[in-house]
């Protein structure tokens, strides 16, 4: 028998329990992906990182004595063409939550039925499987406390072996990778398993420290495992049992990413409507404030900082993003899901889940039990960056400035290369 795994947002071979599945239950077994035009473009930076993990997932499948078969174009046309093309009888895939791969699902559904192929969903995306936890009366958690208590104390799956042998049919044309896009990021980190298991190792001998300063802008003490597991090049499962503490702080966060999958689950229109609709939703429309802020340059340092390390590196630490986004919802006052786009393009780790789920958050329109709440940057600056070292290091115009008064240069009796803070 042969079996298909089409590969989605799972890219490794480590607790992958579609493609663990096919090699125990079926004889020959193709790995594949299908390059979908219509999620190419959006962002180049995780066009790159995608291309990357696929090389590097193509390698370990090779030394299983296996390929990643590549097409491209439509995800569900193309595998059962390949269905048909190797005989395979089942596909095996992981169950997702966006609306896109949840339509994709669908179809494949319908197709597979049509073709009398038989299709299975796996685990693997999320620690838990959004749906599997839910409350006396609700299809979702729609508070993080609850939901992570019972995430916690509940029963979580098995990890699956890596399978030694991926029995690859033979006939078939592989499909070459793409050329490697040029991405936007000068400083990104590069994508795969291989990197991020070795980042994971890495990472956990400094698990200790996270408590204590995670939320230390300069000190740049979390794990940026995002990007990987956005991809899946790391396992959410196989993170949170490494890290060992269910309940600890670091699991805690692995906890808030499924918590969002859950809301995106039950609430697909997450990334356009407000999950809320009873907080005030008036944006204003400032096209001048939108752009100053998508290029750092508002003239708060540790908002633009943060805007920077975006677009330097893909990739924003978690303070910084809070701060950033409320400065764009809370003191400017525009439209949350302008922040969604402009972070949906840069991050390597941006998805739907949770860069909608956290924009609402922050926006009052999400899951805060405290919808009013407003940071104030500068504040925030001086707390989580007391030195100034964060911003002193993607802010050279203001580099001279020796120390925490950093923050706020407009009180400096002195001409600076840095504009004057903008506001609503
Ligand atoms: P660590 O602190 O090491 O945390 C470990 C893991 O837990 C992260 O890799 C991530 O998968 C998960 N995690 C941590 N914090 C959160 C959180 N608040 N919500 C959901 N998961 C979390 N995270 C994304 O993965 N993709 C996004 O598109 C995204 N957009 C965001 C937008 C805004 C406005 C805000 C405020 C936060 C966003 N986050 C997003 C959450 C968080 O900022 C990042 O996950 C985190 O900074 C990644 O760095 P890390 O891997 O070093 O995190």
């Amino acid at each position: 028998r042969t079996a298909i795994v089409l590969f989605t947002r799972d890219l490794r071979v480590h607790d992958q329990p579609a493609l663990a599945a096919a090699c125990a239950n079926a004889e020959r077994v193709v790995p594949l992906f299908v390059l979908d035009p219509a999620l190419a473009g959006r962002s180049p930076n995780r066009d790159r990182f995608l291309v990357q993990s696929l090389a590097d997932l193509r390698e370990s499948l090779r030394g299983r004595g296996g390929d990643l078969i590549l097409r491209h174009g439509d995800p569900v046309a193309e595998t059962i063409r390949l269905a048909g093309e190797t005989g395979a009888e089942g596909i095996a895939v992981s169950a997702d939550v966006s609306r896109y791969a949840r339509r994709r699902e669908i179809r494949l559904r319908a197709e597979a039925d049509r073709h009398r192929l038989s299709l299975r969903l796996f685990p693997g995306l999320t620690v838990v499987d959004p749906g599997a936890v839910t409350p006396a009366g609700g299809d979702h958690y729609k508070v993080f406390t609850p939901y992570f208590r019972a995430w916690s104390t509940g029963e979580w799956r098995a990890e699956v072996a890596t399978p030694r042998s991926v029995p690859l049919p033979s006939g078939i044309a592989v499909g070459r990778l793409p050329a490697l896009p040029a991405g936007e990021s000068p400083h990104a980190a590069a994508g795969g398993e291989t990197a991020g298991r070795r980042l994971l190792r890495g990472w956990l001998g400094g698990i200790d420290r996270y408590d204590d300063i995670h939320d230390d802008l300069a000190a740049d003490a979390t794990s940026r495992l995002s990007p990987y597991l956005r991809f899946g090049c790391v396992s959410p499962l196989a993170v949170a049992r490494a890290a060992g503490d269910r309940a600890g702080p670091f699991v805690r966060q692995l906890c808030w990413r499924d918590f969002h999958h859950q809301v995106a689950y039950a609430f697909p229109d997450l990334s356009t409507v407000a999950y809320r609709p009873t907080a005030t939703e008036e944006w204003r429309y400032d096209a001048d404030a939108l752009a100053a802020w998508q290029e750092g340059r508002t003239g708060v340092p540790v908002v633009d900082a943060g805007m920077r390390q975006l677009r330097a590196e893909g990739w924003m630490h978690n303070r910084a993003r809070l701060i950033t986004a409320g400065f764009l919802t809370k003191q400017l006052g525009l439209d949350w899901r302008r922040g969604v786009e402009w972070f949906h393009r840069w991050l390597l780790d941006g998805d739907v889940a949770n860069n909608s789920g956290n924009w609402q958050w922050v926006a009052g329109t999400g899951n805060d039990t405290k919808p009013y709440r407003r940071f104030n940057p500068v504040r925030q600056a001086h707390r989580f960056d007391p030195a100034g070292d964060y911003v002193r290091r993607w802010i050279p115009e203001l580099e001279s400035i020796p120390d925490g008064s950093i923050h706020e240069p407009w009180l400096r009796n002195e001409t600076l290369p840095y504009p004057p803070p903008i506001s609503a």
